[in-house]
């Protein structure tokens, strides 16, 4: 009974999985279809339209399902073939028409699928992308995979009878016709798609496209006004009559990068899909097809530059985290020592032009090797992070810790004269004995070298002096390491 009604439920899920895939395969081939439509109807040339949306679908939807789209993708592409027949009034025969839509549906799959492919495997071999490496390989595949699909659909028209050969005109509206659709709503798909496949989430390298619950009020201004700006241009090259007009839409690159920088990624994609349609409806609406090679470059240039603003705050981010980890010490988080010596340049002739002493500190734990040889790298480790901790503790925030290596490490004292920076480095040796150490119940001990930096002294020659006195402090007898400098 028990194992009857499990097996009942388990077919119930089946079921449920196989609808909800079906729907899903439905709901692809639908959109596909729609889109095409939408495209046909924007046509300002048989094949070249202002932009090819079904572009954008076949490259999301391979990216974000594999190879698994393909039987809603080719047959769509056939049904095209049949539907353009109609809509043109040509009649080619039915076997012409079949002939001619394989091979439409084979160029246009194989292009963006292998396209999809390079972009997975590109994207899969990095454990975690980076936002840069994800939009950089986007543009390049789009670009080439949208002119594969070009030059091959071409010849499969030609090869098929369906255009007169060697149309040379043909193939730069197409490419960049195909280009915009899939620079411009491959990410959008891929976005919706990620809701019902959300294993592509990890290598969108930083780029969320799920919606966040983010006020909209500030969004839908930004959007009324690039729509607005769009209308502007349109309806002033239809008025006008002036195909320089159209070069104004490249302008429209501005209010996109203000979406793009304060909206998340999803509503800066969405953002540019909307201003993209409303190019391409208008530019039909206002018969205005004359241009329509410097608006369908407007759309692909914006989109373009779109992405590559999503990828600048992780260049900043990752910028930072380099240079990070060239200035700071990997263990202590101390100044590495080309760091130190740096910024102490600056801090000394900050100092000096008001004049201002500056003193240099230089310490090195005593008998750390036994330390290490006793209890164990790790109980070393803990220490030198202990020491810089507690120095920063003691110092103020103006003074600069560096780490030159080892166990010694340097603090450059702006603003003391020598007499008060011994009295700091008597302070620090006395709060280094109160750390905790492993083993028998003995302080840290620490030796001190210090110097003040003289007048038209460099940081270096005081460094020297310094480390001479601690060398000096080092070879007194150990009972006197109590005693500073
Ligand atoms: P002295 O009293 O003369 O300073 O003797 P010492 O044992 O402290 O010797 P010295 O300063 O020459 O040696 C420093 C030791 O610090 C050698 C090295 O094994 C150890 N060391 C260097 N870097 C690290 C580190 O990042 N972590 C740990 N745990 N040990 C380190
Ligand atoms: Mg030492």
């Amino acid at each position: 009974m028990e194992q009857n009604h499990f097996g009942r439920l388990r077919a119930l899920a089946h079921l449920g999985a196989g609808r909800s895939a079906a729907f899903r395969y439905v709901a692809l081939a639908v959109s596909w279809l729609v889109l095409w439509r939408l495209s046909a109807l924007m046509q300002y040339d048989p094949h070249a339209s202002l932009w090819f949306p079904p572009a954008g679908l076949s490259l999301a939807a391979l990216l974000v399902m594999g190879w698994r789209a393909l039987p809603v993708l080719v047959p769509c592409a056939i049904a095209v073939t049949f539907w353009i027949d109609r809509i043109y009034g040509t009649h080619f025969p039915t076997r012409e028409l079949l002939a001619s839509g394989v091979l439409f549906a084979t160029v246009h799959c194989l292009s963006y699928g292998l396209g999809a492919l390079v972009m997975r495997r590109t994207i899969r071999r990095n454990a975690s992308p980076s936002t840069p490496t994800v939009v950089t390989t986007f543009l390049l595949v789009s670009a080439l995979a949208s002119l594969c699909a070009t030059v091959l659909g071409i010849r499969a028209l030609e090869a098929t009878g369906m255009i007169a050969p060697s149309t040379p005109s043909l193939w730069l509206p197409w490419w960049i016709g195909d280009l915009a659709g899939a620079l411009v709503l491959t990410p959008l798909f891929v976005g919706l798609l990620s809701w019902r496949y959300p294993q592509i989430e990890p290598w969108l390298g930083g780029l969320s496209f799920l919606p966040q619950s983010r006020g909209s009020g500030s969004y839908a201004g930004k959007l009324a006004l690039e729509i607005l700006a769009v209308v502007a241009v349109l309806a002033a090259d239809a008025y006008f009559h002036s195909p320089e007009t159209a070069f104004a839409m490249f302008f429209l690159i501005l209010p996109q990068m203000w979406v793009v920088y304060t909206e998340s990624p999803f509503r800066g994609a969405l953002s540019i899909a909307l201003v993209s349609t409303a190019i391409a409806v208008l530019v039909a609406l206002f018969g205005i097809t004359r241009d329509a090679l410097v608006y369908q470059f407007a759309i692909c240039v914006i989109a373009a530059s779109a992405y590559f603003g999503f990828a600048v705050p992780a260049l900043v981010a990752q910028n930072r985290h380099l240079s990070e980890l060239a200035s700071t010490d990997g263990l202590t988080g101390a100044a590495t020592k080309t760091h130190f010596f740096e910024c102490s340049e600056r801090e000394l002739a900050d100092s000096r032009s008001q004049g201002l002493p500056v003193s240099l500190l230089v310490m090195d734990i005593d008998r750390f090797k036994a330390i290490n040889d006793g209890y164990g790298h790790a109980a070393g480790d803990q220490i030198l992070l202990n020491l810089v901790r507690t120095l920063r503790h003691q110092l103020r925030q103006s003074d600069l810790i560096g780490r030159f290596g080892g166990d010694e490490f340097m603090v450059l004292l702006p603003g003391l004269a020598l007499d008060r920076a011994e009295a700091t480095a008597e302070r620090l040796r006395r709060a280094l004995t109160e750390l905790r150490m492993p083993g028998p119940d003995l302080g840290l001990s620490v030796s001190f070298g210090v110097a003040a930096i003289g007048d038209g002294e460099s940081i270096m020659e005081a460094f020297r002096r310094a480390d001479e006195r601690l060398l000096a402090a080092k070879r007194s007898p150990r009972a006197a390491d109590e005693t500073v400098t």
